[in-house]
């Protein structure tokens, strides 16, 4: 069963205390995220607990008195990179006796993970799991009060904690994540271990919280889980989008990650018939073989997925689409890898996130014994970038000469003057424009079209 808590009712009264030690010093903050889009967003609330607490954002480690690695445990070069960062900290530590060293996120979920930091990083303050982050303030409180190290995690998860402050990166971009955990078990996957099943957040809540993103200026939403397609909050997620649709000011709504076996064509029907809902799917294929896909538990198989988007495509036409993919998962053959090279030639994704398998440690998968030789899974890895990329070009292509109504989102990382966006279908597009600030929204004629995005003229504002 699914509980509700209450931040302000746990963790306000911790808060408040260190607040009050703070308000003359006013200490800086670092969080250093690792990982996926839901780990960002942990990451804004742990800057909204922190900044709650009297801290602020700073933009170097010699500022900072609190500084917290918010790991993910997807891939296994993760590990490595997290203890390579732990252990640079021991010097900043012995040179700062204010600071205070955190590690939080979902490899600290994993089996014998946080008992290694303790171990091994003595100066690790507080080590605590995605799902415990609502006590943060009380852990704080544990370390600046008693002196004592604190520790907290959980091994299976049945909360979800409304009413955590949350400080946004983007002004006019949110995620708003709807769900979590997952029940899915995929055999390559650690997440449903770290994260645990499957819990739906109520329809009220994340209505209210993005009535109060659209009156603070929002334009767009992620809406985000492992799989929001199974979302079951009292209302199926088709409902939940319709009733997101409804909430004034909010121009676009995005939602990360879908699974193939829920797409169901209520779903299909939304995203056709609900105007703020984008023109953009994710669902990822991880495979193009029946037989890899049973392997890796994903429940549905070539011909069901293929099916499922030629669905899509007739009932949407132009919708822009993208997937995830896997190369070298154990026991993946030639034959295997030409049939996935051969979906992605019947569906032309507009863009693919190519994976090497990696394998983590307590999934099934880990413990298979036919595993694919590095070199082929690389050989195999360069030829699918080879093709999708070859597949991405042309479809960019078919943008050219066309009008895309484009959000703003700031200026080119890349190139000064450029002003970059997005089309609905979440293609990025470089053009100039005088004026315009992120959340604006323009109409560009597509000139050229490149693998990353879209180049174009600037015609009108919206
Ligand atoms: S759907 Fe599969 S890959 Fe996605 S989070 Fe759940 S178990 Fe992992």
């Amino acid at each position: 069963m699914t509980i509700m808590i209450n931040y302000e009712d746990n963790s306000a009264k911790f808060a408040d205390y260190i607040r009050n030690i703070n308000s003359d010093t006013h200490p800086g903050y670092m969080v250093k995220t690792f990982g996926c889009q839901m780990n960002e967003s942990d990451s804004e609330k742990i800057a909204g607990l922190l900044e709650t607490m009297g801290y602020i954002s700073v933009d170097s480690e010699d500022k900072s008195n609190f500084i917290i690695f918010n790991t993910c445990c997807v891939r296994e070069s993760a590990e490595q990179k997290l203890f390579g960062h732990l252990g640079e900290m021991k010097k900043l530590k012995a040179g700062n006796n204010n600071l205070v060293i955190a590690v939080c996120g979902c490899m600290m979920q994993q089996e014998g993970m946080a008992a290694k930091v303790k171990k091994s990083y003595p100066y690790a303050d507080i080590v605590f799991g995605s799902n415990s982050m609502h006590l943060l303030p009380k852990l704080l409180h544990g370390v600046l009060t008693e002196h004592r190290r604190q520790i907290s995690v959980f091994e299976t998860a049945g909360d979800i904690v409304e009413g955590i402050p949350i400080v946004r990166t983007s002004s006019v971009k949110a995620y708003v994540p709807i769900m979590h955990g997952c029940n899915n078990f995929c055999s390559y996957c650690i997440v449903p271990y770290v994260r645990g099943r499957e819990r739906s957040r109520k329809p009220n809540d994340i209505i209210k919280e993005i009535e109060q993103l659209a009156s603070s200026g929002t334009k767009e939403i992620m809406l985000l889980g492992q799989n929001v397609n199974s979302y079951d909050g009292g209302v199926s997620f088709a409902q939940l989008l319709k009733s997101t649709g409804e909430c004034e000011g909010i121009e676009r709504i995005r939602f990360m990650t879908s699974h193939p076996k829920d797409m169901g064509i209520d779903l299909i029907e939304a995203i056709r018939d609900i105007p703020r809902v984008c023109r953009h799917l994710h669902l990822p294929l991880q495979s193009g073989s029946s037989r890899l896909l049973a392997k890796m538990n994903r429940n549905y198989t070539r011909d069901e997925y293929i099916k499922t988007l030629e669905t899509v495509k007739k009932m949407i036409p132009g919708i822009g689409l993208s997937t995830d993919l896997i190369v070298g998962f154990p026991g993946e053959t030639e034959e295997d890898f030409l049939e996935t090279l051969d979906v992605l030639g019947k569906i032309r994704f507009d863009f693919a996130f190519t994976f090497i398998y990696s394998k983590r440690k307590g999934t099934p998968a880990a413990i298979m014994d036919d595993e694919v030789p590095d070199e082929i899974k690389h050989e195999r890895f360069n030829r699918l970038l080879e093709v999708q990329n070859k597949i991405t070009l042309e479809q960019n292509k078919k943008n050219i000469g066309m009008i895309e109504t484009v959000m703003i989102e700031g200026e080119s990382k890349t190139k000064a003057g450029i002003t970059t966006g997005r089309t609905e279908s979440n293609k990025i597009v470089n053009f100039i424009a005088a004026g315009g600030m992120p959340g604006d929204f323009a109409q560009i004629y597509i000139t050229d079209a490149k693998t990353w995005h879209l180049e174009g003229e600037f015609k009108s504002w919206k």
